[in-house]
């Protein structure tokens, strides 16, 4: 029998994203799937049912339904308990579970005898790139936070040269140059900002110039050995971050815009922007925080909500900024799925090896277990 594929509809408090559109349902189904998508999947990406069915999917009128014979199941966030309890034990789920903070839903996967991938632990090795949901993702929110502070700022960003007069640039800082970080560079570069930019890691010197953007950083012994094997930061020191705050400071006075993007994977996120830091800016000066889900780079910054400072500093903290531009984001996030699900279907039929690394470092739960080795500690 040809492997069943279901989607369900996501159920997350704002989330608008999806894990299919039309055009991977016909890649999934030209590997021999059969593609069963919930009735309102697409809705927040602007994807009408009628346009996966046209496609060539089963459109299934509510959860049960959609998921009964699910061989695999491809979402968005990690399933909701009545989605757990609707699957088929042995049935396999791809999400970005959000492994170490989302325990509950963990532990129930594994109750349920599911096998629970977590698109966030695809290791970013080259042959993984087309499956690497975080860069995806990561890159449109860069785009994004960029978008939104342009929106809550009340001036321009390109220097425009007026009979009425001449409009200043704005000033935008980017905290943080990892995939999110390079993009946002790239955006507010491109729409005409002087832009600077900070990280621990060394190799993001040269990235931030090659982008027309000026880079500024304790560059200290610790800051050459910031950077892990895997090319992630490593927590600093107190002593660095105090000297890196001494240096942030005084050029945070100066900035119209301010994006952080700053994470340490497992950890919560570093402090970058005291909220002493943030009194010392200008009214009317903004700070978008795509940390805000992870514990936040800046302090005071509210978690899904956008707030003023006694002193005039918009701060936005949208949750799920890549779901502000859900339509792309789901495009790009569909297509890391199918390039996964390659992984999973032989010959058209279901045969994940679990001997591939891609696998076994996104493997979370099997067989009642949970199996992964990060999150079980
Ligand atoms: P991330 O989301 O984990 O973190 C964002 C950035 O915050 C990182 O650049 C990090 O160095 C920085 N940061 C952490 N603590 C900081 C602090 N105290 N002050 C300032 N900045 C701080 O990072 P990411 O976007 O996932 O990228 C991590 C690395 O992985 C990058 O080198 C990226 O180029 C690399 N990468 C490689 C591949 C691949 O080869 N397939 C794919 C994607 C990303």
């Amino acid at each position: 029998m040809a492997v069943s594929i279901a989607v369900t509809r996501e159920r997350r408090e704002g989330e608008t994203r999806c894990a299919v559109t039309p055009d991977t349902v016909k890649a999934l189904i030209r590997k021999g799937a059969m593609v069963t998508v919930e009735a309102g999947t697409g809705a927040g990406s602007s994807i009408p049912d009628t346009d996966y069915a046209e496609a060539g999917a089963t459109v299934a009128a509510d959860t049960r339904a959609t998921l009964e014979n699910a061989d695999i199941v491809l979402k968005v966030r990690g399933p909701t308990a009545q989605e757990i309890s609707a699957l088929k034990p042995g049935a396999i789920v791809v999400a970005l579970l959000d492994a170490y903070r989302e325990t509950n839903t963990v532990q129930a996967l594994a109750q349920a005898g599911v096998t629970a991938f977590a698109m966030e632990f695809v290791p970013r090795i080259t042959r993984a790139q087309v499956m690497d949901a975080l860069s995806s993702q990561a890159n449109l929110a860069g785009y994004r936070a960029v978008i939104e502070a342009a929106a809550a700022y009340g001036k321009g960003f390109p220097m425009m040269m007026t009979a009425a007069g001449t409009v200043a640039p704005a000033k935008v800082f980017v905290m943080g140059v990892g995939v999110a970080g390079l993009q946002a560079i790239a955006t507010a570069r491109r729409m005409g900002a002087v832009v600077t930019a900070t990280d621990v890691r060394p190799a993001t010197k040269e990235q931030v110039e090659s982008l027309g953007a000026k880079f500024l950083a304790v560059e200290d012994e610790e800051f050459k050995n910031a950077q892990t094997a895997g090319g992630y930061a490593k927590e600093m020191s107190a002593e660095y971050r105090a000297k890196q705050a001494a240096l942030t400071g005084e050029h945070l006075k100066k900035q119209d815009i301010v994006i952080t993007t700053a994470l340490i994977p497992g950890r919560a996120a570093p402090v970058l922007v005291t909220a002493d830091q943030v009194a010392t800016m200008k009214p009317g000066s903004v700070i978008v925080d795509l940390a805000v889900d992870n514990g936040g780079n800046v302090e005071g910054m509210r978690a899904g909500e956008v707030t003023t400072t006694a002193n005039g500093v918009r701060l936005v903290g949208w949750s799920n900024m890549a779901g502000r531009i859900a339509a792309d984001a789901s495009a790009l996030y569909a297509k890391n799925l199918v390039a996964f699900t390659d992984l999973l279907i032989k010959d058209e039929a279901l045969a994940p090896d679990l001997e591939d690394e891609i696998l076994k470092a996104a493997l979370v739960t099997q067989r009642g277990r949970v199996v992964h080795e990060g999150v079980r500690g």
